[in-house]
């Protein structure tokens, strides 16, 4: 079994008072909430899998090309025009509606809606 290291760092005394205040409500116990430190991690590991920077692409037809695409967080980047805001940009925004880019997964490829002009 891995043993787990432990660290411990400063925050503010009255944010604390108040995650005690909640780890004592019922909600805090049916959701299973047993510790700060449980509670921190898991806020630490949804930033961390927020935070991620994933590469995608669109298949296009128009530009003849896979489109890369970076995910950094919630903005998305044209990696070849290194833009959140440039022609292939606002190609891919066209797919908002069918595709969730927050769970897109590295290398995953986008085709193109079909008869988009
Ligand atoms: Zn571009």
């Amino acid at each position: 079994m891995v043993k787990t290291e432990w660290t411990s760092i400063s925050l503010p005394v009255p944010l604390m008072k108040q995650l005690d205040k909640y780890l004592e409500t019922e909600d805090s116990l049916m959701k299973g909430y047993t510790s700060k430190a449980q509670v921190i991690s898991q806020i630490i590991r949804k930033f961390l899998q927020q935070e991620k920077q994933v590469t995608f692409y669109l298949d296009s037809k128009k530009y003849k090309k896979k489109l890369p695409f970076k995910r950094v967080g919630k903005s998305v980047f044209c990696m070849l025009c290194r833009s959140q805001v440039c022609e292939h940009g606002m190609r891919l925004q066209r797919h908002r509606a069918n595709i969730d880019f927050d769970l897109m997964e590295e290398g995953d490829i986008i085709a193109e809606i079909p008869n988009l002009d």
